[in-house]
């Protein structure tokens, strides 16, 4: 139901948002439908998937740190090695732990090598979504020090 009169008291801002939320609503029925249709599910946790795997991302290679949540770029995510959108099952077989960047970075620009992979989440940890080119955000330690553990990651060990 759409309500005319709450939708004029809004701000420009918060019906922004708004529309927002609504796309995002549509898009999760679709990918939740896709998934159904794709065949059976299994259960799991994201902490049994990281358990699983070790805490370490599947993309990049490095450690993935629990204690991140959502919206952390570092935050742990439920990667699907063949995508939804490819035919892919939710099952444990195609599901591997991956930084939240990892896996929204992979699935927007495409597979990358895991070194490639470790220097854009570490650019991503530095500087923001903007990336490097933005000059008034200085990292802070925290974030210097993440970013090189990140890329200081050794293949597979
Ligand atoms: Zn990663």
């Amino acid at each position: 139901m759409f309500d005319q009169d709450r939708w004029s008291r809004l701000t420009e801002e918060e019906r922004k948002a708004e529309r927002h939320r609504a796309i995002k609503r549509r898009q999760n029925r679709r990918r939740a439908r896709r998934m159904r249709e794709n065949g059976p599910r299994d259960s799991y946790t994201l902490m049994q998937i990281g358990e699983r795997d070790g805490w370490r991302c599947v993309i990049c290679h490095s450690t993935v740190n629990r204690e991140f949540k959502a919206p952390d770029p570092c935050s742990p995510s439920v990667h699907h090695l063949v995508e939804i959108v490819a035919g892919g099952t939710d099952t444990l077989d195609n599901i591997a732990l991956a930084h939240r960047f990892c896996n929204s970075d992979s699935y927007a620009w495409g597979p990358k090598t895991p070194a490639e992979a470790r220097q854009r989440l570490a650019d991503r940890v530095l500087h923001g979504k903007h990336g490097p080119g933005r000059r008034d955000r200085v990292p802070d330690a925290g974030a210097v020090a993440l970013a090189g553990d990140i890329t200081s990651a050794s293949e597979g060990g």
